[in-house]
């Protein structure tokens, strides 16, 4: 896709650090290494964001995540842990509008990376979780 950043770095027109392809997804170092490892998995296939893909799509992507994950684990012995990302859409912090899932080694707690669910205690009754899991399960096809 024309001006994608991307789509640029899939077809090599942009450098990047790569770390994995094949035939369905590129993975490359995130430019801001977050920290040290910080990996970006994307389709070669244009997709925007989480809700472009279909099933095939999904199946080809997501089955490639383990095996960078596991990469990343044998290549930097002393990480602890991994968290994945996937930004979607403006507001959700997508600011590449070509999905990608980050994978981001962690090697302490006090690396640059932080991820917090804030103080949120649910307030919500058992039958509003009723009605909310309701009311997506009838919109699943
Ligand atoms: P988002 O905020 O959309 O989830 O993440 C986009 C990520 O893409 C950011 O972490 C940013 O550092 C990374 N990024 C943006 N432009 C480039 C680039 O040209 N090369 C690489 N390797 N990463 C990029
Ligand atoms: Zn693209």
């Amino acid at each position: 896709m024309e001006n994608c950043i991307f789509c640029k770095i899939i077809e090599g027109d942009i450098p990047s650090y790569k770390v994995y392809e094949d035939e369905h997804v590129y993975a490359f170092l995130d430019i801001t290494q977050v920290t040290k490892g910080h990996t970006l998995v994307i389709p070669k296939k244009h997709l925007k964001d989480l809700f472009d893909y279909n099933d095939e799509d999904a199946a080809q992507v997501f089955a490639r995540l383990p095996k960078i994950a596991k990469a990343l684990e044998r290549a930097f012995p002393e990480m602890e842990g991994l968290n994945m990302v996937n930004n979607n859409k403006e507001l959700a912090y997508q600011t590449v509008f070509h999905s990608h899932i980050h994978l981001i080694p962690r090697y302490s707690k006090e690396d640059q990376f932080s991820l917090s669910f804030g103080n949120v205690e649910n307030t919500r009754t058992p039958e509003e979780m009723t009605a909310i899991a309701e009311a997506i399960a009838k919109k699943v096809n």
